[in-house]
C-alpha cells in the first residue's frame, strides 16, 4: 500500500507553476511546449546569438522606462487554485486604476495586429496585475523593433490565455502530449526529429489538447472571429 506522498490525490493538489514565457512557447506550437518542459536542448549557436540580441534589445530601453517611470522586470505572481502565474513583465507602469504593460519583442513585427503568442504572454502578465493589484482597465502594447501593436485586456484574450494554462497544466503535471503546429517553423524546430517520430504510425485522427489554438489569430485585433 503506497504512503499519502504517493497517491494521485496529493499528485492533483501540488501547485504547478506556469510562467508567461512558457504560454508564448504553448501559442507558437503547443508540441514544443512539451519538448522545451521534458527534454529541453541546449540552444545552438544561433539561437544563443538571437537570445543575446534579445537581450540587448530589451535592455537599450532600461532609460526609457526609468524616465517613463516604468517599472521594469519586476518578479509578480498569482494564484489561480492549484496553478501559479510568475513571471517579470518588461515594463509595465500603474497610474490609478489602470495598468500599461509593454511586451518587447526582437523578432519582425506581421503585417497587421500582433503574433497571438506574443499577446497572449502579455495577457498573462495582465492578468496577475488585473488579479493582485486589483486593476481591471489593462492595455498592452507589443513592441516589436519597428512597429508597435496595441490591445486592451479584454474578455477574449483572458479566456484564451486561461484555457491555455489549464491545457498546459495537463503537458506539465500530467506529461500529455499536446498538438504538433506544424508548419514553417518546424525547419529550424530543434525537436523536429523527435517530434515526426512520435507521429509516425498513428493512423487515427486524434484530437489533441491545444489544437484549438489554431483557430487564434491576433493579426486583425478589430476582426470579430475573436469574439
Ligand atoms: S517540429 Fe514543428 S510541430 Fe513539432 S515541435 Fe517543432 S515546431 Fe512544433
Amino acid at each position: 500500500m503506497g504512503g499519502r506522498g504517493e497517491t494521485n490525490n496529493n499528485r492533483d493538489n501540488e501547485k504547478v507553476t506556469i510562467y508567461p514565457s512558457e504560454i508564448h512557447t504553448y501559442f507558437y506550437c503547443p508540441r514544443m511546449y512539451f519538448f522545451e518542459t521534458f527534454i529541453k536542448k541546449r540552444r545552438g549557436f544561433f539561437s544563443t546569438l538571437r537570445l543575446l540580441i534579445g537581450r540587448a534589445f530589451h535592455f537599450s530601453f532600461r532609460l526609457r522606462d526609468i524616465t517613463k517611470k516604468f517599472s521594469y522586470e519586476v518578479p509578480l505572481e498569482t494564484s489561480l487554485g492549484n496553478i501559479k502565474i510568475r513571471g517579470r513583465p518588461d515594463a509595465f507602469r500603474i497610474d490609478g486604476n489602470e495598468a500599461y504593460i509593454i511586451e518587447r519583442k526582437s523578432s519582425k513585427a506581421p503585417y497587421r495586429g500582433a503574433w497571438a503568442s506574443d499577446v497572449m504572454q502579455a495577457t498573462a502578465y495582465g492578468i496577475i496585475i488585473s488579479r493582485e493589484k486589483e486593476i481591471d482597465k489593462i492595455k498592452i502594447e507589443i513592441r516589436y523593433p519597428t512597429k508597435r501593436r496595441l490591445f486592451s485586456l479584454d474578455s477574449y484574450l483572458v479566456s484564451n490565455a486561461l484555457k491555455a494554462v489549464s491545457d498546459m497544466v495537463l503537458v506539465k503535471h500530467y506529461g500529455i502530449v499536446p498538438f504538433a503546429n506544424r508548419g514553417n517553423r518546424c525547419r529550424k524546430c530543434p525537436y523536429r526529429e523527435e517530434c515526426f517520430l512520435l507521429d509516425e504510425n498513428v493512423e487515427v485522427e486524434l484530437v489533441e489538447v491545444g489544437e484549438w489554438i489554431k483557430k487564434i489569430s491576433l493579426l486583425d485585433p478589430e476582426s470579430k472571429a475573436r469574439g
